[in-house]
């Protein structure tokens, strides 16, 4: 095999003998990377969890990217400015790369609030290995829920700059899959993940 340097800012990307296709291959099932963006409590993190949980138990490689876990260590050093929340993904889609490289079927939870950005993940990554699902809640049933308090947090602002409440959310234009956890229910939401999956050559059958 051609061993492929590409130079890049005086930097070499030194490419390995063994590629992302031969260790898809050997997994047998596809790598690549599922976003979901949506409110926070929207249900992002827990349809990912499930769907990761099903896919697990047939012997698929899976990560789950998890807003809140990933701020607590890689990220811990960023708030919620605009331009950090910018360094925040695009720390997340160099990692996922990385890990999309390795084999991994990675799934990722972010609000991920801006057009832009999303754009920007889309375009680091190849159309064949990248799925968007906008993961879709108003405001009023996700400050119902609020898990985790933050809504009643932000209300009071004692949170700034909170998605839905006092910052934008901008709703994906053109994303693969909707999914309204309002309107289906959770089963119905991982059931429908798994036939996207299954339809874009991910996994071979649901
Ligand atoms: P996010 O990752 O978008 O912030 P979470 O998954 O952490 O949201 O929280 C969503 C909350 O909403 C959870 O407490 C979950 O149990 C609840 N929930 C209620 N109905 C649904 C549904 N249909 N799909 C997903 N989550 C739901």
């Amino acid at each position: 095999m051609k061993n492929k340097q590409v130079e890049e800012n005086n930097l070499i990307w030194h490419s390995g003998y063994v590629t992302r296709k031969h260790r898809n291959k050997l997994n047998e099932h596809k790598s690549g990377l599922v976003w979901f963006t949506g409110l926070s409590a929207s249900g992002k993190s827990t349809i990912a969890h499930c769907v990761e949980r099903e896919l697990f138990s047939r012997g698929i490689r899976t990560y789950v990217f998890d807003g809140d876990n990933v701020r607590h260590g890689l990220n811990a050093d960023l708030g919620f400015s605009r331009e950090d929340r910018k360094e925040n993904l695009r720390r997340i889609v160099e990692l996922s790369k990385l890990m999309v490289d390795a084999g991994i079927l990675v799934f990722a939870a972010f609000i991920s609030p801006y057009r832009e950005d999303r754009e920007y993940i889309r375009k680091r990554f190849k159309d064949d290995n990248f799925i968007e699902i906008y993961v879709k809640c108003s405001v009023e049933e996700c400050e119902r829920r609020d898990p985790k308090g933050q809504y009643k947090k932000a209300r009071a602002g004692t949170i700034k700059n909170y998605t839905g409440i006092s910052a934008p959310y901008e709703e994906p234009e053109n994303p693969d899959l909707i999914i309204n956890t309002e309107k289906m229910k959770l089963e119905d939401s991982v059931s429908k993940v798994l036939e996207l999956l299954n339809e874009k050559k991910f996994i071979s059958s649901v």
